[in-house]
């Protein structure tokens, strides 16, 4: 299966340019959308879902065109929003059992299996029959991708699924998503850096916009081999050092903070070299679009 995405561009009504020709290849497996909040994510993802319609541009799916032929797609879609609501009177069993209507399984034999079988595989058989207003956020979420998967679905949206998570709830969504994204295309859109480094064999960054980086997170990180370079310092040095390195993030550590720089070289003798992560190459990515957009500010 493969997704083409060819110069998407949307502008909102309160001028907001939230996507600039935005072209993406996606192909069966997890995709991550990976970017900071007010990037133009779920606006991507709401379009793919026919939720919205883009200014320009155009969307294909094996042969459909998403944005015109909108029947063709729902019907091979699965969808988590950003802001998922439920009927909280309603059991699990119930709405699950609702939806499935919605979405053409008509017959009640068929229906039951797979609700059954949706439910299981989401581990939430065992609360089937509880209120899904008493439901924890991870249940919650998990519900979410059981809706999600009704009807078989071979391109499953996922927006922003495990923020608000705790580490044991994210833990088993990320081994659900993981297991049905075998087969059919998953795009797992977040801000979160280890979603995307745990689960996804592709992704871009997205950054206003626009698309900065395409490509396999493990390439990604070996094109930064030998330039990232760590050293731990008070607090207070942190201006210092931001005006003389390229200082592409900062984390707590033992209540001192350790910088990740992003160098070609040795910045000097009391840094040491690291191996690359996701986290480094979304930092590098991210700033370099920031400079860039100043100087071309700067410029205007
Ligand atoms: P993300 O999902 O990456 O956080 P969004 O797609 O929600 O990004 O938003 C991208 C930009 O578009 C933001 O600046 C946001 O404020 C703006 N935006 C999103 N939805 C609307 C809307 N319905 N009307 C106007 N502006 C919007």
């Amino acid at each position: 299966m493969k997704l083409t995405i060819n110069n998407v561009s949307k502008r909102y009504g309160n001028g907001v340019q939230a996507l600039k020709d935005v072209s993406l290849e996606i192909s069966t497996g997890m995709f991550g959308l990976l970017g900071p909040n007010g990037a133009g994510k779920s606006t991507l993802m709401r379009t793919i879902a026919t939720l919205q319609e883009a200014d320009s541009g155009s969307i294909v799916l094996d042969g459909i065109d998403v944005l015109k032929e909108k029947d063709k797609i729902r019907r091979i879609l699965g969808y988590l929003p950003q802001e998922f609501g439920v009927y909280p009177e309603s059991s699990a069993e119930e709405l699950l059992s609702h939806l499935a209507i919605l979405k053409g399984i008509s017959r009640t034999k068929d229906r039951k299996q797979t609700v059954t079988t949706l439910l299981k595989q989401t581990n939430l058989y065992q609360y089937r029959k509880k209120k899904l207003g008493s439901y924890s956020g991870g249940m919650l979420q998990r519900f979410g991708i059981a809706q999600a998967l009704l009807g078989s679905p071979e391109l499953i949206i996922v927006d922003e699924p495990t923020a608000g998570l705790d580490p044991e709830e994210r833990k088993r969504f990320h081994n659900l998503l993981s297991e049905i994204g075998e087969s059919v295309i998953v795009i797992l859109s977040t801000h979160i850096v280890d979603d995307v480094s745990q689960l996804c064999g592709n992704m871009a960054i997205i950054h206003e916009g626009r698309v900065l980086l395409t490509g396999e997170p493990i390439k990604t990180m070996a094109g930064l081999q030998g330039k990232i370079w760590r050293k731990v310092i008070d607090k207070q040095e942190l201006s210092q050092y931001k005006d003389t390195f390229n200082v592409i993030s900062t984390n707590l550590f033992a209540g001192k903070l350790l910088l990740h720089v992003h160098s070609e070289t040795r910045p000097d003798n009391s840094f040491e070299e690291v191996e690359p992560t996701l986290e480094d190459v979304y930092f590098t990515t991210i700033k370099a679009a920031k400079k860039q957009e100043l100087e071309e500010k700067e410029a205007a």
